[in-house]
């Protein structure tokens, strides 16, 4: 059996447990960046560099290099809607679709009791917090379509009642450019439910 120095298997195992990367993969960017000094050096420099430089925003729990972040502390957005996502790469899809003018709440995740993750663990709690002290009109779920995220979306819809709030949720249905018929029966039926007048 091959062993592996240490320094080198640890960090093998380091980058195989982040998202997306395999086993093969961790390997083939270790021994990268171990034969490329230079590509190492920048890579730990700038590790180090987010490390110190980007922090949670305080009010919405995106990542930034202040806080609040930069959309929490533009005052050109309007301060009446909020958007709840699962996480950042979320919004930066919603940024990049320039739809939403209002402010974000990030959640860090959906609900999942069997695996530890509660309302409190998501700071759902502080999301109805900031609903009742802002008078927000508008609570939009942008939550995933998942059994988990589903069930996240009803708690939260739940927590809120009560309050003078508008709750909503983002259309189901047809992605842009698909052909009816290779559409699943789940989302066809969605689509069916949610049709509009043309
Ligand atoms: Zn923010």
């Amino acid at each position: 059996m091959m062993i592996l120095p240490e320094p080198l298997d640890k960090l093998m195992q380091a980058f195989g447990k982040l998202p997306g990367l395999g086993r093969r993969s961790a390997q083939r960017a270790v021994l990268h960046l171990l034969t490329d000094k230079s590509a190492m050096e920048i890579f730990c420099q700038l590790l180090q560099e987010a490390q110190e430089k980007i922090e949670v925003c305080a009010c919405c729990g995106n990542i930034s290099s202040q806080n609040p972040c930069h959309i929490c502390a533009d005052e050109k957005r309007q301060l009446k809607s909020i958007c709840v996502i699962e996480g950042v790469a979320d919004l930066w899809a919603m940024e990049k679709a320039q739809a939403f003018e209002g402010r974000y709440f990030i959640l860090g995740g959906v609900m999942n009791m069997m695996a530890g993750v509660t309302a409190e663990k998501l700071n759902i709690p502080k999301l109805v917090e900031q609903v009742k002290q802002n008078n927000i009109e508008e609570v939009i779920l942008a939550l995933s379509a998942s059994v988990d995220g589903q069930a996240t979306a009803q708690y939260i819809a739940e927590s809120l009642e009560g309050v003078d709030v508008n709750v909503t949720t983002l259309a189901k249905g047809i992605p842009m450019g698909a052909d009816v018929d290779y559409m699943d029966e789940g989302t066809l039926s969605l689509a069916l439910r949610g049709r509009q007048k043309f």
